[in-house]
């Protein structure tokens, strides 16, 4: 069985992804039968808890407030209500609730109260929660982590280097150091990026490079392809050809054999060939819905029953939740990044096999 690496060069990771498609695929599909069961799927369904009227200006999201953007903002879901939504979806046979917010960050008091009502409710439910709220304190992170949460979704978006022409209000730094607060507690990772923001292939190297050099890796990574939305400063960026997302999952799965990958936004628009080609390169995770919106109506998603029927037509069956157990082996264990020494990263690499 080939190691997990956290000490990947941008070189190496290049010429992965330069591979001819076919021969990528196909070492990503023996990676993935080394480290995975590969009939596998995980089928999670996103809840948009809080929706628009985001004061950072993420120039992709149809819920920032400096854009025009067709969708109507919400104010914060009624526990009832987001229970009712994953019971349905409990029965469609989904495994992972996502929840989400439009804020920039978390403030402490009755909101943020009422989101950990929500997230033991659900919890209960037994099925796994996770959620994407924004910026968090070390304190928000425990606090989460209390109430059962198994997830934090903190996409890093892009490169380091091409993160300010997509964002301005807050720096990439800034989510790194909202994703090592996460690390502090047992909750898990979830983290990934886009394409189709106008990055260069250098940027898509670049930001699988910051993912996989994590120390440990993101237990969950998302591809999304950007849904342009109307009003959105990236509304007519040339649409991502289909091979190109084969080509960010088959390297995302080379360089991180032990993660769940996963196709994220943009998947309605492919065939089902082309996605039956995403997983054989790795991805083993979908976001599936009953009213085919994935966040908001700007992001549309297949629905349960298309999905089911595709998953049978592949002989897939959907990954049970808690799979793994609740993951709390890797408590207190620090992100390091590219920059770190492999000397340091074999130590973090020892000490957390000893744990
Ligand atoms: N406010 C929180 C945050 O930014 O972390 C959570 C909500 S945000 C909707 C979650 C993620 O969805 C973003 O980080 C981005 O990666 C993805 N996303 C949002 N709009 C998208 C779009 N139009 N196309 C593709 N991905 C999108
Ligand atoms: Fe707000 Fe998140 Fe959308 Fe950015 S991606 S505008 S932080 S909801």
């Amino acid at each position: 069985m080939p190691e997990i690496r956290h000490n990947w060069t941008i070189e190496e990771i290049r010429s992965i992804y330069d591979t001819p498609l076919l021969e990528l695929v196909f070492r990503a599909a023996q990676v993935q039968r080394q480290f995975q069961d590969s009939r596998e799927m995980q089928v999670c369904k996103l809840i948009s808890i809080k929706t628009g009227k985001c004061p950072e200006d993420c120039s992709y999201c149809a819920q920032s407030s400096r854009y025009e953007t067709p969708i109507e903002s919400a104010p914060l879901m009624d526990k009832c209500k987001v229970m009712e939504i994953a019971s349905r979806a409990q029965d469609a046979g989904v495994t992972r609730i996502c929840m989400g917010a439009a804020w920039r960050a978390v403030k402490d008091g009755s909101q943020f109260d009422r989101v950990l009502d929500m997230v033991k409710g659900v919890t209960d439910m037994g099925l796994e929660v996770c959620c994407t709220l924004g910026m968090l304190t070390e304190d928000q992170a425990r606090r989460l982590d209390e109430a059962g949460l198994y997830a934090y979704n903190h996409n890093i978006d892009t490169s380091r280097e091409h993160y300010e022409t997509i964002i301005t209000t807050r720096t990439f730094q800034d989510r790194i150091d909202t994703l090592n607060r996460v690390r502090k507690t047992n909750v898990t990772l979830c983290s990934g990026g886009i394409i189709g923001l106008g990055e260069s292939v250098e940027d898509r190297v670049s930001m699988l490079h910051t993912l996989s050099t994590m120390n440990p890796h993101p237990e969950s990574v998302p591809i999304n392809v950007l849904a342009k939305v109307p009003g959105t400063p990236l509304a007519d960026n040339p649409d991502v050809p289909w091979d190109d997302v084969v080509r960010m999952i088959a390297t995302a799965r080379i360089l991180m054999p032990e993660i769940v990958v996963r196709l994220a936004a943009g998947r309605a628009k492919l065939s089902q060939a082309e996605q039956a080609m995403c997983f054989m390169a790795g991805a083993n995770s979908i976001f599936s819905s009953d009213d085919k919106i994935m966040l908001t109506k700007a992001v549309p998603s297949p629905g349960y029953d298309e999905d089911q029927a595709m998953l049978d037509k592949l002989g897939m069956t959907i990954r049970p939740s808690f799979k793994n157990g609740h993951p709390r082996e890797h408590a207190g264990q620090p992100i390091h990044l590219g920059d770190v020494s492999s000397e340091a990263l074999n130590e973090a690499q020892a000490t957390s096999a000893q744990t």
